[in-house]
């Protein structure tokens, strides 16, 4: 896969427990994962009394080679995919990480990102600890290795309770797994079973992909307590009201995903059509920028009753770039993975449907390569909001600088990539095509597209 960073919110998580090859569990579990990150992946199972660890970089596949997965002997596991941020390519940032102190071991998990961790490791360090890495578990270690609760589930919850931002944590000890939703749930978080297996996931993908079946969501502010006599519940807050990111269903998640009882592909769907309604352009052919325009432009097409047609085609055997994300290299990687269809486009008026613009690389040089195969017009429709704000909570973007909203208005925007006309769906659309039934806060982190932060940080 080509290296187009953009707004990765970085990371999969999964657990298993109770299974007698835990690991390949864990290593299928991660395959179905492998679109939340594709920089790195590592495990750690449960071998008796013993906790084993193996991370590598690349896909799981590459992490983990037949050899590897037969010496992973064990009847629970943890496992992670990573998004390395730019600028940190060490083995050091993969996780599960692992801990020991005196007799026990922890291994920990992270999906999401805390916004008061320089606080909390200030506070942290003052008292003595001292960090090896700048991860977000290892801050949450040494809060459970801190609290004086007496039992490891009350350190916990104890912990987390100081922990501010967005999170699903897997962690194994040789007794118990646990895994932890953030009280807004802005990552999403899973539980599954497979005969008198356990398992929990960020995402439902997970489970089909091991013929599990899906039990629940894991609730905002849950903790999921798994041993050997199954799943049981506790809380760190009594539920503030859902805020799942929305940005899960325009881009992140695999669309048979369901999340929080939404299926992403359906939602998709919804925001194409709604779309249609609220930017209709009459055209020849509806075209999906590949392949994550494609749930949209479905709907779009729809809705509109212009003809969906395969306009552009993603090279699938473009090789990953492991090198710094300059936007050079960038421009380069876009050109390697995708050309347009002349015979399609060729004198036609095009819809072109993209799920979201974020820098703008990718579309500039999607209605570049329209124009150049002879088509007459391009219209692009994206299926989520104008993007004009970071995100706080495990995105890779530093600043507003880098979208392409900065500063610019549609117009603006649309000049710079080179199309006829551009159209964002409204925040209101977007809401109305998820679905999801509105909670206090709305049900959804919008706050890439307007600001409003659920879970505290922002700029
Ligand atoms: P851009 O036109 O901004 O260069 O690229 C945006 C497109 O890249 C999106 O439509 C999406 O398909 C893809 N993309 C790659 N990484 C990300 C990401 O982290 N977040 C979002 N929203 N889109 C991304
Ligand atoms: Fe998701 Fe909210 Fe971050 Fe946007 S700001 S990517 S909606 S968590
Ligand atoms: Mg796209």
């Amino acid at each position: 896969m080509l290296d187009i960073r953009g707004l990765n919110e970085a990371c999969g998580v999964f657990g298993v427990w109770g299974h007698k090859d835990a690991a390949e569990m864990a290593y299928f579990g991660l395959h179905a994962l492998q679109h939340r990150g594709q920089d790195g992946a590592g495990m750690v199972v449960k071998n008796g009394d013993r906790l084993i660890r193996h991370r590598g970089s690349g896909l799981a596949a590459d992490a983990f080679p037949q050899k590897t997965l037969d010496e992973l002997k064990g009847t629970a596991a943890i496992g992670h995919v990573r998004y390395v941020m730019s600028g940190v390519h060490s083995q050091d940032g993969y996780q599960p990480r692992l801990f020991h102190f005196q007799k026990s071991s922890l291994a920990i998990g992270h999906n999401g990102s805390l916004v008061n961790s320089h606080e909390l490791r200030h506070a942290l360090e003052s008292e003595g600890s001292i960090f090896q890495t700048s991860a977000d578990s290892e801050t949450l270690a040494h809060l459970i290795r801190k609290s004086s609760e007496p039992l490891l589930l009350d350190k916990l919850k104890a912990s987390l309770k100081k922990i501010q931002g967005s999170y699903t944590f897997v962690l194994l000890t040789q007794k118990k797994l646990m895994a932890a939703r953030d009280p807004q749930g802005i990552r999403p978080l899973v539980l599954g079973k497979l005969g008198e297996t356990y398992m929990v996931a960020s995402e439902t993908c997970a489970f089909d992909t091991l013929g599990a079946t899906y039990i629940r969501d894991v609730a905002p502010g849950e903790i999921v307590i798994i041993d050997d006599d199954g799943p049981r519940s506790d809380f760190i807050a009594s539920d503030p009201g859902l805020r799942v990111c929305s940005m899960e269903f325009v881009y992140f998640a695999r669309p048979d995903s369901n999340i929080d009882g939404i299926n992403v592909h359906t939602s998709r769907k919804n925001a194409g059509r709604i779309l249609a309604k609220e930017a209709p352009t009459p055209a020849d052919v509806v075209v999906p920028s590949p392949d994550s325009g494609i749930s949209a432009a479905i709907g779009y097409a729809e809705a509109s009753g212009i003809p969906y047609e395969i306009g552009i085609i993603k090279n699938r055997y473009a090789k990953r770039t492991f090198i710094e994300p300059s936007q050079e290299l960038r421009e380069l990687g876009v050109k390697l993975k995708l050309s347009a269809v002349r015979a399609i486009v060729e004198g036609k008026s095009v819809v072109l449907v993209e799920d979201s613009i974020v820098r703008g690389t990718t579309s500039k040089h999607i209605v570049a390569l329209l124009k150049e195969a002879g088509a007459k017009e391009v219209h692009m429709k994206v299926a989520s909001p104008l993007l004009a704000h970071t995100c706080c909570y495990g995105v890779d973007l530093h600043t507003t600088k880098e979208l392409i909203a900065y500063n610019r208005t549609t117009k603006d925007i649309c000049r710079a990539i080179g199309a006829d006309s551009l159209s964002y769906i409204s925040e209101a659309g977007l809401v109305e095509a998820i679905g999801i039934p509105c909670s206090k806060g709305g049900g959804l982190c919008m706050a890439c597209f307007n600001g409003d932060y659920p879970a505290g940080g922002g700029n």
